[in-house]
């Protein structure tokens, strides 16, 4: 029988819920059990897909095509494995499926409520993922006190009745804030939100809390009696450089041995975590200095917003010894102020995934720029779309041409959508989306990179290389060096007289991990280190 753990989160958001989940997640795993994750997201929207990434941050693809939550990519990124679908639900998506059920006169005359159907609802779902694992982990979004979150805390509440007592583990996360009039981290926001937990009829197992400064015993011992809990379950985790660190923190706390002690499970005497810490050591103390990756897109004030191009950055920098230092460039800046001035210093640019007009012309600048001044370059999804542009308009000669995403009228649409073509799967005006296999063509930069023939990748996209305008991009420099297996649809370009000059139509940013930094990612950064010098 699986065991369930319950992370909830108190005071403020923004703690990190991810991150320890994730963190935790991982410890697990090393002591030898098959876990699997969940975050539960309260809000209506049925998937984070129509959501604006100022709001939510970046919307996170899995290999089978579900758009979700970005703490999914801290999962993957921690348990080094692919998620599902299965992994991130939100309100929206069980008052769906419940109404659907309700259309379909499945409860037979009842009249349907929030206890019990909805509740029982998502206890099904928890309970799904418990089916082949040892260890559920489930991350309520939100913090303890919203309305829109009870109805996942209640369903918490009854499962765990419904399970022995060794069969759930209760984790709340809450901030101790810093008054500097009173010189010390306070702890009375913690107690109330212990206590409106337990109002709600949740007892916790264990306290993580959060500070910006070093947590004293006295608050330790202080909280503890409050929550109900002996001093160990109350476990502090002020500060910490990285979110890499958190996996050894809470190991040092043997938060990991406090939960399979409760679930009466062996623990592991010491999980080996070396190649976590070689990953860590190299990512705070590289040898080689630092490199500068410009990031230029619409959302630059929300780094959330590229967060698994930042993480995949981090992971290339420690897999090329080196300081990754990404700076970030307003593509409407680029408009006004030129790509010289905005990409002076920088040793490598990306251009990211991304929607809508605004700023496209301003990425065709900085594409121009790095091609002509051979500065390294990754162009992703959009950066592909935009590559192709750039190339069309300035070296192949066709002017104007763009996306029919931005011009609709456009004398060359080089970027469109696909008609309705007989033997082809992928239709206009539908997304593709998830993993798909794409052919790399020997003798490329690309397939050099990956080694490999085939290649399996992540897709968020409507729009594609028009195939009318591929041979003329060809014959004037512009290589095709991966191609879609199902569909021949163009994947990756390049261009042979530059250092590194790659865009690929799908994301590789999903699928770097601290333990398997992606290729494309590794590539550039050690072609902007020689850029450096
Ligand atoms: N807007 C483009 C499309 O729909 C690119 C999408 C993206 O970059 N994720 O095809």
């Amino acid at each position: 029988m699986a065991k369930y753990i319950f992370v909830t989160g108190g005071v403020v958001s923004s703690l990190g819920k991810g991150v320890i989940t994730a963190s935790i997640g991982l410890l697990l795993k090393r002591n030898g059990y098959r876990v699997k994750l969940l975050k539960i997201d309260p809000y209506i929207n049925v998937d984070p897909g129509t959501m604006n990434p100022f709001q939510h941050g970046e919307v996170f693809v899995t290999d089978d095509g579900a758009e979700t939550d970005l703490d999914i990519g801290h999962y993957e990124r921690f348990l080094n494995q692919s998620l599902k679908r299965e992994n991130n639900f939100t309100t929206g998506q069980v008052y769906a499926t419940l109404i659907e059920k309700e259309r379909k006169g499945e409860f037979l005359g009842q009249t349907v409520q929030v206890v019990p159907h909805l509740t029982n609802e998502i206890k099904s779902r928890i309970r799904q993922l418990g089916v082949d694992s040892d260890i559920v982990i489930v991350e309520v979004g939100g913090t303890v006190g919203d309305i829109e979150s009870l109805p996942f805390l209640e369903a918490i509440r009854q499962l765990r009745l419904e399970e022995p007592p060794s069969g759930t583990f209760s984790i709340h996360l809450t901030l101790l804030p810093y008054l500097s009039a009173a010189g010390e981290l306070k702890t009375k926001p913690t107690q109330h939100s212990v206590q409106k937990l337990r109002e709600i009829g949740i007892q916790p197992d264990m306290l993580i809390c959060r500070a910006e400064k070093e947590i004293t015993w006295d608050a330790v011992r202080k909280i503890a009696l409050f929550a109900n809990l002996p001093p160990k379950r109350v476990v502090r985790a002020s500060v910490m450089p990285t979110i890499y660190d958190i996996p050894l923190l809470l190991r040092k706390a043997n938060v990991d041995r406090e939960i399979l002690t409760q679930f009466g499970l062996p623990f592991a005497e010491s999980p080996d975590l070396t190649d976590w810490e070689n990953f860590l050591r190299r990512v705070k103390n590289p040898s080689r200095g630092t490199v500068r990756i410009g990031l230029c897109g619409k959302y630059v004030h929300i780094r959330d917003s590229y967060k698994s191009i930042f993480e995949a950055l981090v992971h290339a920098g420690a897999a090329n010894d080196i300081k990754v230092e990404p700076v970030l460039i307003s593509s409407t800046d680029v408009e006004k102020n030129g790509a010289e001035s905005m990409l002076d210093g920088i040793d490598g640019l990306i251009i990211p995934g991304g929607f809508g007009k605004r700023g496209t012309e301003g990425k065709i600048m900085a594409i121009k720029y790095a091609r002509e001044n051979k500065i390294p370059f990754l162009g992703i999804c959009l950066g592909l779309q935009l590559t192709v542009v750039e190339f069309a308009r300035h070296v192949v000669g066709l002017e104007n041409a763009n996306s029919t995403e931005f011009d609709p009228s456009t004398p060359h649409p080089v970027i469109d959508l696909l008609p309705d073509e007989v033997g082809f799967e992928i239709y206009g005006g539908t997304m593709r989306l998830g993993s798909s296999a794409v052919r790399l063509f020997r003798d490329t930069l690309v397939y050099n990179l990956y080694r490999q023939e085939i290649i399996h990748e992540r897709h968020r996209h409507r729009y594609e290389v028009n195939r009318a305008y591929r041979q003329q991009l060809e014959d004037a420099g512009l290589t095709v060096s991966g191609e879609a297996v199902d569909s021949g649809l163009v994947e990756v370009v390049e261009i042979k007289d530059h250092p590194f000059f790659i865009a690929s139509q799908f994301h590789p940013e999903f699928k770097s991990r601290p333990l398997s930094p992606h290729p494309l990612f590794v590539g550039l950064v050690r072609a902007a280190m020689k850029q450096n010098g």
